[in-house]
Formats: C-alpha cells, sequence, structure tokens
C-alpha cells in the first residue's frame, strides 16, 4: 500500500532513504533546516515542507533522520514538533542514532498522545543508504514493527525487530563498539607491519582471508594504507556513539575496558583536529603513540 511518510532530516543518510520511498511509490513530504535538502527531495520526487509541522501534518508515518540525541528531542518535544502536530494513530520511527533512554522518553511522550514510536538505528554507511542495503536494528512494539516493516523493506537489507522501545540503540551502539574496536586494531597491525619494515598491504591481504577477515579489512584496507580518510563516517559522529556506549554502559551496569579505550582514541582523534575526517584516521592517533 502507498503510505504518507513524513520525513525530518535530509543529509547524508536521510536524503537518499527519503528518495528510495518515493521510488517505492510512498507520498514523502520532507523537511530539514537546509533549503538545499528540502529542494533536493523536490527534484526527487518528494514535496518538500517549510516546517516539521506541515511535514508530519497528513502523515500515516514520521521518519525522523537526525544527527543527535539533542536534534532528535527539539524535532520531536519542540513547539511545533512532531508530538504537537501528529494526530493520534501516527508512527513515527526515529532511525537516528541516539541514547536508548531518549528512545524510551520519546515512545513514553508519544504513547500519552495516542502516537507509536520505534527505535530503528542503521548501519551500513552512506553506502548502504545510497544502495539502500541498510541493516536496521528496531526497538518497539511487534505490531508497529509490521506496520513499518513496508518501509524498511524498501530501504534495508537485513531487518531485525530486536527488542522493546530502546534495544535497537542497545543493538546500535554495541555495533559501534565492535567497529570502533576493530579499527583500533587495524590501525596497530598497519603500524606494526610498517614500522617492522613488512608490506602492509600484502600483510593484510592475507589477514583478510584468515580468522582475522572482518568488513574493515575488506571495505578500507587500501585506503588506510594509502593514507586516504575523506568521510565516510566522520569521527565526529562515532565520538558522539562511543558517549552512547559509554552512557549505555553505565545504565546497565556493566564495565566496558576496551570500549573505554576506544572512547580515549576516538576523543585522541577530535581532539587532535580530524573530528571532520572519516573514522579509519584513528590510525593517526594510533602512529602518533608511536611517534611515527
Ligand atoms: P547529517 O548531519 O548529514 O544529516 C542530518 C540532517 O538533519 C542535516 O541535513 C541537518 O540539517 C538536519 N537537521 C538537524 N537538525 C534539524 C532540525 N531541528 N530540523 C530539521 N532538520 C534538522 O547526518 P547523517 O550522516 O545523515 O546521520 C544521521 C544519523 O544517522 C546520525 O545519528 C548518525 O549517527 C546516523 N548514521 C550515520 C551514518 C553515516 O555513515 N553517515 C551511518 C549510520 C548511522
Amino acid at each position: 500500500p502507498v503510505l504518507s511518510v513524513g520525513f525530518v532530516g535530509l543529509g547524508v543518510m536521510g536524503a537518499p532513504m527519503a528518495g528510495h520511498l518515493v521510488a517505492a511509490g510512498h507520498q514523502v513530504t520532507g523537511y530539514d533546516l537546509h533549503a538545499e535538502a528540502r529542494n533536493r527531495l523536490a527534484e526527487a520526487g518528494g514535496r518538500a515542507a517549510e516546517s516539521v509541522a506541515e511535514a508530519v501534518a497528513g502523515a500515516q508515518v514520521v521518519i525522523t533522520m537526525l544527527p543527535a540525541d539533542p536534534h532528535v528531542e527539539q524535532v520531536v518535544f519542540g513547539e511545533g514538533g512532531v508530538l504537537d502536530s501528529a494526530k493520534p494513530g501516527t508512527l513515527l520511527v526515529d532511525m537516528s542514532t541516539v541514547r536508548p533512554e531518549t528512545s524510551q522518553k520519546v515512545a513514553t511522550a508519544a504513547a500519552e498522545r495516542g502516537v507509536q514510536a520505534l527505535d530503528a538505528p542503521v548501519s551500513g554507511g552512506e553506502a548502504g543508504a545510497r544502495q539502500a542495503a541498510l541493516s536496521i536494528m528496531v526497538g518497539g512494539d511487534e505490531a508497529d514493527f509490521a506496520r513499518a516493516k513496508p518501509l524498511f523493506d524498501v530501504l534495508g537489507k537485513t531487518i531485525v525487530h530486536v527488542g522493546p522501545s530502546g534495544a535497537g540503540q542497545v543493538v546500535k551502539a554495541a555495533n559501534q563498539l565492535v567497529v570502533g574496536g576493530i579499527y583500533a586494531l587495524v590501525s596497530e597491525a598497519i603500524v606494526l607491519l610498517e614500522a617492522s619494515g613488512v608490506d602492509a598491504k600484502a600483510g593484510l591481504d592475507v589477514l583478510a582471508g584468515g580468522l582475522a577477515a572482518n568488513r574493515v579489512l575488506d571495505l578500507k584496507r587500501e585506503s588506510m594504507v594509502a593514507r586516504q580518510f575523506q568521510p565516510g563516517f566522520r569521527i565526529d559522529l562515532h565520538h558522539k556513539d562511543m558517549g552512547i556506549v559509554l552512557a549505555a554502559a553505565r545504565q546497565a551496569e556493566v564495565a566496558l575496558p576496551m570500549g573505554g579505550f576506544v572512547a580515549q582514541l576516538v576523543q585522541a582523534a577530535r581532539s587532535m583536529g580530524f573530528g571532520s575526517l572519516d573514522h579509519s584516521a584513528l590510525l593517526k592517533v594510533v602512529e602518533r603513540f608511536s611517534g611515527r
């Protein structure tokens, strides 16, 4: 069935995602702070709204794809925001990466207005968004997941309902923990190989075929050895995500010593001025530890 979708946040991820929904025949009304982003949606066949309220009015499903917690809180709870404007029965799907607590707060406040909410963060990066090949991890009620599933099917390949409200964000936090750790260790491997006079490319090619194989090695080993760090996924966003990881760990009362270390590495990258580089630029921090 054709759904009317309000889409707020038409950035690196949101723009191609909204475009796919338009191409699949859904009626998409989008809003972003940047006029340029709104115009791009209109050119792609969607409708550009002049406010959150306009994007949400008449929508059966509202999707938000915003940078971080404060933006989601502003768009959802702010004056003229989603909860001010959505009619009862609207489904709010936040696909941003935020704290599990924020998702639970959104879901509780939404329920008070008769609005249902899902947290549905994604993995797969800009390429995954462009190719409609995202992994989508969803927290919330099963019935609401079923309602949103036709839209998720347009955007992603691996789509899993992982538990109640907030659970999607916990899974995304686990994802970012593992990805950050892999970048840190691949960086250390490169430094070790190069400092030992071994060809790093040849060394990593072997690693990619053995038990150390992983997607970071598959996709990024050449660009890392060549020191190409244009984003991709910015250090600044991974910094935000490591904050979510450690907050979730504190909430769950668990110790994540490796996670703490990775968070400090990402902080160091930001402090050194690499915030707008790709997260593979963790290599630059690891190199500096050895004076290289
Ligand atoms: P982005 O900064 O490119 O896009 C966010 C958009 O939201 C911007 O266009 C901005 O203008 C808009 N925005 C901000 N505040 C707004 C408001 N109050 N009202 C309307 N629009 C507003 O970010 P992105 O890379 O698309 O990431 C979005 C989310 O997806 C983040 O939570 C990020 O962590 C997550 N994510 C990103 C990637 C990636 O590779 N970029 C991968 C997976 C998940």
